[in-house]
């Protein structure tokens, strides 16, 4: 069934009774070319991907919870491409340049709204940091301006410019930068692979790994074994879990990250605002909610929920940025689980284990880069070759010393 205006007005005159699921929910195949643990957003795009652009068609995506269930339905939804280190930036254009046409690629409404992204700045010497990075921007055509406080306060007049210990003096704004309405992305990435022959199976939890002489074979399941010739791992917080089971041990923490929701207000935030002299970064969704959120909790957990001093911490970054905020009532927050790498960059890489390849390491910033993980998974996958944008985002680079440390904290996760 193919989406489109003419069918909506159909559906209304004739009663609704032509929907119909958007996947099927098939039973394991015992065998497949590709399996992929994860039915989260890199793990769906990646199926997409292998089914429309390499051709492949015996591919099982397993998920031991249901679709979207976890950090792919939980982000603060933020799509953007301003990032300085040359390993990085061309990725997160070329998955910028992928969410453009998404829609009308898997034909499903995910919301993508281009309403832009300011990084405030509040010392000189944060501008010209600001400044050097959007060059590196401009490298890769992603676009972006400096504004100055003048050209800012025109957009955004209701922050507090002249606060005493962080005065903002201006911003890095990428105009095509914005937000996407992150279920609707798993489902649409979900339905168009299914529709190519995926399957995608449900409730289906990976428990380990038959390797044989050095090759994976498949992976015992809650339904049983599968057996496959190629296994992709793409389970965000799990990793280290997951690729224990494979007897790996991954650079590689786990943390909480929150977020949070007020009551649905008129609009008043153009797009979104990044505090710099926090951590605090703020929206508003469609129905009005601001949509917010700051860092990870500073301990490793697997938990699926923060705790109150990260709530307060988030709140006094929001109240030092823009006072108005205290007036708006919260109305839900949650907690999602991390995959913080030791330098803030992603890993997309073959293990040791052969036929075993691991997507993860993706900290804040995996909602943004989905297309562009899922393709470059699923080149990797299906030509045994790294994708052009993703050749820096390797394994071994730790023990190499060729590190991707874009915020320059050094081997400390929770300050990525
Ligand atoms: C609160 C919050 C805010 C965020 N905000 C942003 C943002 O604004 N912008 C941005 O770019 N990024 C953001 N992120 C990060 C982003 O959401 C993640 O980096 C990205 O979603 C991770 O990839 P994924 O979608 O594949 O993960 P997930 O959706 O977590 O998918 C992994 C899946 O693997 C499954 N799984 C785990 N173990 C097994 C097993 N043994 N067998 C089978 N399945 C298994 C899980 O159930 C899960 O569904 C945020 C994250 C959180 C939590």
């Amino acid at each position: 069934m193919r989406f489109s205006g003419f069918r909506v007005i159909r559906e209304a005159v004739t009663g609704h009774k032509g929907w119909t699921p958007l996947w099927r929910n098939p039973a394991p195949k015992p065998q497949y070319d590709i399996v992929i643990i994860g039915g989260g957003g890199h793990g769906l795009a990646t199926a997409f991907y292998l089914a429309k652009a390499f051709g492949q068609a015996r591919v099982a995506v397993l998920e031991k919870g249901w679709l979207g269930s976890g950090n792919i339905g939980r982000n603060t939804t933020i799509i953007r491409s301003n990032y300085l280190l040359p390993g990085n930036q061309p990725f997160y254009e070329f998955s910028m340049q992928l969410w453009e046409g998404l829609e009308q690629e898997f034909n499903f409404n995910a919301m993508v709204s281009q309403r832009g992204i300011i990084n405030l700045f509040h010392t000189d010497a944060q501008r010209d940091a600001y400044r050097r990075r959007g060059n590196a921007m401009h490298l890769s055509g992603a676009g972006g301006q400096l504004l100055d406080r003048d050209a800012l306060r025109r957009m955004v007049p209701f922050l507090n410019y002249d606060n005493a210990r962080f005065p903002i003096k201006g911003g890095l704004y990428q105009p095509r930068a914005g937000t996407a309405r992150h279920d609707g992305v798993a489902w649409g990435y979900a339905r168009g692979a299914d529709m190519r022959g995926v399957d995608l199976i449900q409730n289906c939890e990976v428990t380990g790994f038959r390797i044989e002489q050095g090759a994976v074979r498949g992976v015992e399941t809650s339904q049983g074994f599968i057996a496959a010739g190629k296994v992709g791992v793409a389970v965000a917080g799990s990793s280290g879990r997951v690729m224990a089971m494979a007897g790996l041990r991954l650079p590689i923490e786990s943390h909480v990250l929150q977020a949070f929701v007020s009551e649905g207000l008129k609009p008043v935030i153009p797009g979104v605002i990044t505090f710099g002299a926090g951590h605090f970064y703020i929206s508003q969704s469609d129905k009005g909610g601001l949509v917010f959120g700051g860092d990870i909790d500073g301990y490793n957990s697997y938990a699926q929920r923060g705790n109150l001093p990260v709530v307060e911490d988030v709140a006094e970054g929001g109240m030092a940025l823009m006072p108005m905020i205290g007036r708006a009532r919260l109305l839900r927050s949650w907690g999602g689980i991390m995959d913080m790498s030791m330098d803030g960059s992603p890993i997309i890489d073959r293990t040791p284990v052969d036929g075993l390849f691991f997507n993860g390491g993706w900290c804040y910033g995996g909602f943004k880069a989905t297309p562009a993980s899922g393709f470059a998974f699923a080149h990797l996958l299906a030509t045994g070759r790294p994708h052009a944008t993703a050749t820096a985002y390797r394994l071994d680079r730790f023990a190499r010393g060729h590190l991707l440390d874009e915020r320059g904290a050094g081997a400390q996760p929770n300050l990525h």
